[in-house]
Order: C-alpha cells, then sequence, then structure tokens
C-alpha cells in the first residue's frame, strides 16, 4: 500500500462516520502524492500524517433563552487545524447541519487556501448546529453572546480569528464582537467581516463572490477569452452568490439563476442590477425566500428544490454549499456546453463530477483556490486593523485582484511542473501543501 493510502486508512479508522471530512483528505492526499514521492522530507517528517490530524478541537455546549422563555442548547465548536504558517483563520457556520466531519473538511480546506493567498494565515473552521432562520435579532443575538462566552477564550489576534460563512454575516459578527469586547476588555481585530464603521474593510462582502469571478477571467485569458457575453447560472442567494451575480452583471455576462434551500428562480431575461438589489433586500433585510422572486418579475419560473445545473450555460458559479453538483450534474453541465467552473462555495462538486470536468477539460476553479478572495481580504482587513488604518475600495479591490491572479498563476505552474498541465485541482493543492509542509518541517516536530 502507498504512503497515501495507508494515511487515508489512518483517517477513516479514527474518524468513522465522517464522510466530508475523509472526501476533502481523499482529494488532497491523492493529488498531493506527486509532491511527497518527490520529497523524501516530507515523508521522514511524516507530514501527511500530521497534517490529517487537527492541532485542537473545541466543541462546546451552547445554552440560550428564547423569545418565549424557553431554554434551547446548541453545540459549538472550533476547529483549530493548523497554525504552521500563522494564527488560525476561516470562518463559522450556523446551520443545522453543522458537525465535526463537515466543520474538520472546510477547516483542512482552508488550511491549503490560505496558504495560496500568500498571506500568513494557518487554517481553521468554527460554528453551530443553530439555525438562524425565522429566529428574532434578539434571539440571534442572545445566541451569539453565549457562543462567544466560551469560544473568547480559544481565540484573539495572534492566536485565532474567525469570520462569517453560512448563516453568519454582518448581523452575527456584530453581536460575536460585542461579546468579545466586553469580555476581553480590549479592542482588536479578533474577527473580520466587521462592518465598515467599527473595523472592517472595504470590500470584505464582495470579496468571496469577486473572487471568484476574478478566478474565472484568470482562467478564460488561458484560452484568449473574457467573461463578457457569457450565460452564466449561479445557485445560493447568499453573500457569496449575491456578489458573484453583481461582479458578473458588471462584466457584461448574463446570470440566468440563482437559488435557495427551497428552490431555484429562472430568469431567461437575465438577473439585472435593480433585480438584484431587490433580492439583497428580501434576503439580507426582510430575510425571505428567493421564490418571491417570481411574483415581482415576469417571464421568471420557480422551481421548487431544484438546483440550476440542467440549465444550458457557457459558465457555472455553484454558490451555495458542498456536494451541490453531483455525477448526474456535471454530466448535464458538460452535456449542455458548460466549459467553465469557478466553485465560489466550498467542495460544491462531488469527486465524480470533478473527475469528469478534468477528462472533459473544461476550466475548473476548484474552491480552495476560486473562492480564496474572502478569507484574502479577511487577511487584508487583519493587516489593516493592525495598522490601525483603513484602505480605500480600490486598493483592496487591486490587492485582491491581484491575490487571484497570483493563485491562478501559481497554481496553473505548479500543475505543470508536476505534469498535469491545466490541472487546477492537482496545482492548487500542491501548491498550497508545499508552504505548509515546508514550514512545519521549520518548526520541528510540534
Ligand atoms: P450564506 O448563508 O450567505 O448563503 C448561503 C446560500 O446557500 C443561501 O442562499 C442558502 O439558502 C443556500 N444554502 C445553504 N445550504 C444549502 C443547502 N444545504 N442546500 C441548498 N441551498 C443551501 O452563505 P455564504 O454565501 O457565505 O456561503 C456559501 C458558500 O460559500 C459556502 O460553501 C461557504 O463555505 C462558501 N464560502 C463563503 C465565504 C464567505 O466569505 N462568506 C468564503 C469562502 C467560501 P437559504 O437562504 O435557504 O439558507
Amino acid at each position: 500500500m502507498g504512503l497515501v493510502q495507508e494515511v487515508l486508512e489512518i483517517v477513516k479508522k479514527r474518524n468513522p462516520n465522517e464522510p466530508e471530512f475523509l472526501q476533502a483528505v481523499t482529494e488532497v492526499l491523492e493529488s498531493i502524492e506527486p509532491a511527497v514521492q518527490r520529497n523524501k522530507k516530507y515523508r521522514d517528517g511524516k507530514i501527511l500524517e500530521r497534517l490529517v490530524e487537527p492541532e485542537r478541537i473545541i466543541q462546546f455546549r451552547v445554552p440560550w433563552v428564547d423569545d418565549k422563555g424557553r431554554i434551547q442548547v446548541n453545540r459549538g465548536f472550533r476547529i483549530q487545524m493548523n497554525s504552521a504558517i500563522g494564527p488560525y483563520k476561516g470562518g463559522l457556520r450556523f446551520h443545522p447541519t453543522v458537525n465535526a466531519s463537515i466543520l474538520k473538511f472546510l477547516a483542512f480546506e482552508q488550511v491549503f487556501k490560505n496558504s495560496l493567498t500568500t498571506l500568513p494565515m494557518g487554517g481553521g473552521k468554527g460554528g453551530a448546529d443553530f439555525d438562524p432562520k425565522a429566529k428574532s435579532d434578539n434571539e440571534v443575538m442572545r445566541f451569539c453572546q453565549s457562543f462567544m462566552t466560551e469560544l473568547f477564550r480559544h481565540v484573539g489576534p495572534h492566536t485565532d480569528v474567525p469570520a462569517g460563512d453560512i448563516g453568519v454575516g454582518r448581523r452575527e459578527i456584530g453581536y460575536l464582537f460585542g461579546q468579545y469586547k466586553r469580555l476581553a476588555n480590549e479592542f482588536t481585530g479578533v474577527l473580520t467581516g466587521k462592518a465598515r464603521n467599527w473595523g472592517g474593510s472595504l470590500m470584505r462582502p464582495e470579496a468571496t463572490g469577486y473572487g471568484a469571478v476574478y478566478f474565472a477571467q484568470e482562467m478564460l485569458k488561458t484560452r484568449n477569452e473574457t467573461i463578457e457575453g457569457k450565460i452564466c447560472t449561479v445557485s445560493g442567494a447568499g453573500n457569496a452568490a449575491q456578489f458573484t451575480v453583481e461582479k458578473l452583471i458588471e462584466c457584461g455576462a448574463k446570470v440566468l439563476t440563482m437559488s435557495d434551500s427551497g428552490g431555484l428562480i429562472y430568469d431567461k431575461n437575465g438577473i439585472t442590477e435593480e433585480k438584484l438589489a431587490w433580492i439583497q433586500s428580501v434576503k439580507n433585510v426582510r430575510r425571505g425566500r428567493i421564490k418571491e422572486y417570481v411574483k415581482k418579475f415576469k417571464g421568471a419560473k420557480y422551481v421548487e428544490g431544484r438546483r440550476p445545473w440542467n440549465i444550458k450555460c457557457d459558465c457555472a458559479f455553484p454558490c451555495a454549499t458542498q456536494n451541490e453538483i453531483t455525477g448526474e450534474d456535471a454530466r448535464k453541465l458538460v452535456e449542455n456546453g458548460c466549459y467553465l467552473v469557478s466553485e465560489a462555495a466550498n467542495m460544491p462538486t462531488v469527486p465524480a463530477g470533478v473527475d469528469l470536468f478534468l477528462e472533459r477539460k473544461i476550466l475548473f476553479g476548484p474552491g480552495k483556490a476560486a473562492n480564496a478572495g474572502g478569507v484574502a481580504v479577511s487577511g487584508l482587513e487583519m493587516s489593516q486593523n493592525s495598522m490601525r488604518l483603513p484602505w480605500p475600495r480600490e486598493e483592496v479591490d487591486s490587492r485582491l485582484r491581484h491575490i487571484m491572479s497570483t493563485i491562478h498563476k501559481n497554481a496553473w505552474g505548479t500543475a505543470a511542473e508536476y505534469g498535469h498541465p491545466g490541472n487546477l485541482v492537482v496545482g492548487a493543492n500542491i501548491a498550497g501543501f508545499v508552504k505548509v509542509a515546508d514550514a512545519m518541517l521549520d518548526q520541528g516536530v510540534v
């Protein structure tokens, strides 16, 4: 048995019933095998064995009182995966499906993604099985305060700097920060995704979506094409999706779809700036459902429980959640002529789908590269907090563009160097891995 298979066996044994974690580890380890083969130092240093074991897992009870005076109990987590190149960094997810497997997969991916950004950030992820949907602002605040009452002792600007993810946006970051500040008695950059007027960075809300489009532009450049005029499908209607759509419209692409966990809207006339502004107010202010779109805009269709992958397009931007593109969806996309997939979500494509995209040589940007813009601008928020100096929007945007282009260049070059030209899965995984692995070797057995 080869080393990678041996390590995967250990991971399976140590982490039973954690399919998402195993899926992420398998994908990464199999693709970095050439780098491990080429470098005895990684084998001798037991780098793979160490990488798959989180440095620390924190799990805690989150008790809170709802508006009716009833006590509720949720489960909170923080996975501190790897701090070889910087403080742990990665989002918090509040969603009923949250469990150790999902957060460990996300934390594992985050290690490589953060390494690719060129910024000094280790990898972590956290969250709770709390559903902010249909909760009042006061309930969300009480939950966030209880969550932070435990988390605060494990995080800090030089230790671990969480941000948002599914179910954690500007409102939640505000409540979490307020409670941290009260407990720690200091105003510090312990969370990113803060509002602009109290330490947030301009462009952080936009960063994940804009970054996924910038990454798509870099992929298209390799074929001397631009995004202008392309027919695009987008899933999700949250942070990543909204700003992916905004940037696509700005670049002259036509966006046909968005979705939420209820279903899909399909607008054959294209989602315009005005329509997007309306979606943003429904989702961010009223916290309503995407299906309301078809009542407001004639000619659009709503399909309950569906995702957009059977709709003909040039480019697809999955922006909702993990494993949302099945093998069958991938086949439909390719059959219908889709030749670019830029993953704004984390691990949205199942392994069979990724294999198909690579085999058919479509332009495929894996999440850890294509959606790294979010954490990259979080890193820039940390820099601005340390300097106590906010940068103008143009400066952050130009740094974001530069980082996305560097990630593409690095992944593209690494893929070629290891004999897989054009395969950005191999390229991103190896490029992210080598930096972390070398840092781990430098720092000894810790
Ligand atoms: P949001 O909570 O803002 O939005 C998530 C969207 O996806 C919502 O429209 C939600 O629907 C939908 N969704 C969530 N779960 C499911 C599901 N199981 N099935 C169908 N639809 C679902 O989250 P983000 O936009 O922040 O995150 C989306 C993806 O992007 C995630 O994979 C996240 O990890 C990734 N990402 C986010 C970053 C960020 O900066 N925010 C950075 C990098 C990656 P509904 O409204 O019904 O809940």
